[in-house]
């Protein structure tokens, strides 16, 4: 196990400040993507002023910045992903920056961003640290949209609230399609739990049957087309 850093009051500043630069430039957003950069690395695309090395996404900026470089100082600090790399830094006195990649209202937005993000500095051939499934490693496009929609539904039920979303359940077979507020779902499951638990519970079709495709509606968003086939009358 490593040992517990000590930084100089100097590399705290630093520590601070780079956490308060980060909180400016998230300005009033409820989500942010951000990227940790190593400044000793230059970027060889010359997008960013020194070389990405770690995508993360947060509600609470500042928070989360300074959790980063405590975490590193720490004795329990990880010997994998991001942890020993801003670790061996702080230990030459070097504060790793961070940017701010986007802004978000939504949390789901955020998850999908993150992966996104992820993806395309992977693509590009950042040396990432991250370690969650969707961001170690470039994937297929294929792979990639599955993986947002895992972290989708994976969110917690009271974020899908927050957000404002509701989830559309549609059939294929029948045409039936079934509109469900999270918020009704509350008196089965606990607010934490993934909202996933919704889709299992309303997994097939009330008519016919079928398994019911599943979707997030936006509270702003109208359903269309909803209406089972054959209540359709072209003909007449
Ligand atoms: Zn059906």
């Amino acid at each position: 196990m490593a040992q517990a850093l000590v930084c100089s009051p100097q590399v705290k500043a630093g520590i601070s400040h780079c956490a308060q630069l980060a909180q400016q430039s998230a300005g009033d957003a409820r989500y942010v993507v951000y990227a940790i950069l190593d400044p000793t690395q230059e970027d060889p695309l010359g997008v960013y002023p020194c070389l990405p090395i770690y995508v993360g996404e947060t509600c609470r900026v500042r928070d989360r910045i300074m959790e980063h470089f405590q975490t590193a100082c720490r004795k329990t600090a990880k010997e994998n992903g991001r942890m020993p790399h801003i670790r061996q830094l702080l230990q030459r006195n070097i504060v790793t920056p961070v940017v701010v990649l986007q802004r978000l209202d939504t949390r789901m937005d955020t998850v999908e961003a993150e992966i996104r993000w992820s993806q395309a500095f992977l693509a590009q051939g950042y040396p990432l640290t991250n370690l969650s499934p969707g961001q170690r490693k470039a994937m297929s496009a294929d792979k990639i949209e599955q993986s947002i929609r895992i972290v989708q539904w994976d969110a917690p039920i009271d974020s899908t609230i927050k957000d404002g979303l509701r989830i559309s359940a549609s059939c294929d077979w029948c045409g039936r399609m079934s509109i469900f507020q999270p918020e009704e779902f509350l008196a089965y499951f606990s607010p934490k739990d993934p909202v996933r638990r919704i889709r299992q519970m309303a997994s097939h079709c009330n008519t016919c049957g079928e398994p019911y495709e599943h979707a997030f509606v936006r509270r702003d968003e109208v359903a269309v087309a909803f209406t089972p086939h054959n209540y359709l009358d072209w003909e007449n």
